[in-house]
C-alpha cells in the first residue's frame, strides 16, 4: 500500500498551496501601500490610517507627474508649432 502513503505525504502541501495563492491572487483586496490582505473592509482603500496617508501622498504625486507631462506635451506642440514658422 504505498499509495496510502504517498497521498498523506503530498495532502500537507497541497493543502496549503491554494491558501497562498489565494493571499497572492487578485479575488484578495491587498493594501497597495504595505501589501498586507485587507480581508473584508473593501470600502478602507488601505489597510492603516499610515498606509492610507501614504497612498493619497502617492496619488497626488501621480496626479502631478500627469499633470507635469501634459504640461510638457503641450509646450512641445506649442515650440513645434513656433519652429514651423509663421503661415
Ligand atoms: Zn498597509
Amino acid at each position: 500500500m504505498s499509495e496510502a502513503v504517498a497521498v498523506t505525504e503530498v495532502s500537507p502541501q497541497a493543502a496549503r498551496a491554494p491558501l497562498s495563492s489565494a493571499v497572492i491572487g487578485s479575488s484578495q483586496p491587498v493594501c497597495p501601500i504595505c501589501g498586507t490582505a485587507r480581508g473584508v473592509r473593501l470600502w478602507i482603500a488601505a489597510c492603516s490610517p499610515k498606509c492610507r496617508a501614504a497612498l493619497s501622498r502617492r496619488r497626488r504625486k501621480d496626479a502631478q507627474r500627469n499633470r507635469d507631462e501634459d504640461l510638457l506635451t503641450l509646450l512641445e506642440t506649442a515650440l513645434k508649432k513656433l519652429d514651423e514658422g509663421n503661415p
